[in-house]
């Protein structure tokens, strides 16, 4: 029996829910599935918190800048891409290591600073993004949806602000994570409150820093969190499209060197794809996987456990898809075009009699620059018009 669903609300109505919905991410009048079925539109009052996290980057034209925030801009961004993608992805996500329900709790903490929702919301759709990768249910597919709707406009979209409970059991029958998941707004605010208030602090305690209160909110909010954002947003939209592919995987997800070092080594996208248990992206020592060490590290201190490695058969395949790869690499570069190999045949031949001939030939070396131009002895300069 086909359920029954509310009709679409009326432009204000979808307004005034939007707004409610910056506080209560679960606000779902009509039911979260009406939402999810509508078609894809941009919801513009409920993305201004995210223009606005635009928009306060050039409050650095009022703040300026200082080494302290800049820094502290740099370290924020990789300490949180490390919460996106340790945390949020390899933890919440795909559950490829374990830790107690404390420490879970103080990891979707941890998660929230990166601004990107509540970690159930951020697992529902990625765990839906592998189910459905690049075919046209993909929320984020850039062969589906196009370049900036895979980067940047997929977020804005109604019907993709309700988190499916349904779909991630094991992580909604925790009641604290669907609490942090749906008031995702509160970490946030603290996150940038401290950042505020810690500028506060220096410009008491250590003036000769330069940096104060506006400047840190600006590097340390709204400028590392837009640019985390948008790194984190590359492996949507560039993963797929931007480096190669190991494995024939379903999908078109790629390996990039470039894009693991933005990310701390989901740039190894394709590996992922092909295996996604596993605590770690990078297959081999020389694909870089900043995530993996610094969860191995974690793990020495009993903070989590239980890491999870790429089993035996996925190694072995990825070496003989690498040996295939180097075979028909070696059989590209010795190809030749049909039209031109019988050319071919005959260049070498050609080329070798040259050479002999020239070596042979009475020929006048040659001379250094402007020795060229000079006479050569024997030979008349201006020699008289034959009569
Ligand atoms: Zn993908
Ligand atoms: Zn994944």
């Amino acid at each position: 029996m086909s359920e029954v669903l509310a009709p679409p609300p009326r432009p204000l109505q979808r307004a005034v829910s939007a707004l409610i919905q910056w506080f209560d991410s679960d606000h779902t009048p009509g039911g979260a599935d009406r939402m999810r079925q509508e078609p894809d539109r941009v919801d513009w009052v409920r993305c201004i918190p995210f223009i606005v996290l635009h928009a306060g980057c050039l409050g650095v034209i009022w703040t300026g800048a200082s080494a302290t925030a800049v820094w502290t801009a740099v370290g924020l961004y990789f300490l949180r891409m490390f919460a996106v993608t340790g945390i949020y992805h390899r933890y919440f996500s795909h559950k490829t290591y374990s830790t107690s329900r404390a420490g879970q709790f103080l990891l979707a903490l941890w998660g929230g600073t990166t601004v990107q929702r509540g970690a159930l919301w951020w697992a529902y759709h990625h765990r839906h993004h592998h189910r459905h990768s690049d075919d046209p249910e993909d929320a984020h597919s850039p062969h589906v949806h196009g370049f900036w709707w895979s980067h940047i406009g997929w977020i804005t979209s109604r019907r993709n602000f309700p988190t499916d409970y349904s779909t991630i059991r094991d992580l909604a029958k925790y009641p604290e994570l669907v609490w942090l998941n749906r008031f995702d707004t509160v970490v946030p605010a603290l996150f940038a409150l401290s950042l505020f208030g810690a500028g506060a602090a220096l410009e008491t305690w250590a003036p000769g820093l330069g940096a104060d209160r506006w400047q840190m909110l600006v590097w340390g909010f709204f400028i590392s969190t837009t640019a985390l954002f948008h790194g984190t947003s590359c492996i949507n939209s560039m993963a797929h499209l931007m480096g190669r592919r190991r494995f024939k995987t379903s999908d078109d997800s790629r390996n990039s060197f470039i894009l693991a070092i933005i990310c701390l080594g989901e740039g190894w996208h394709n590996n992922h794809h092909r295996y996604q248990s596993s605590t770690r992206n990078g297959f081999y020592w020389w694909e870089i996987d900043p995530t993996y060490y610094g969860l191995k590290v974690l793990s020495w201190t009993g903070f989590i456990w239980g890491l999870k490695p790429v089993p035996r058969s996925i190694m072995e395949e990825a070496a003989r898809a690498d040996h295939e790869a180097s075979i028909s690499a070696a059989q590209r570069a010795s190809a030749v075009h049909p039209e031109l190999s019988p050319l071919a045949k005959v260049m070498p031949a050609a080329a070798a009699i040259a050479v002999a001939t020239a070596a042979q030939a009475d020929l006048p070396k040659k001379a250094d620059g402007p020795a060229l131009h000079q006479n050569v002895p024997g030979q008349v300069e201006n020699p008289p018009p034959s009569a």
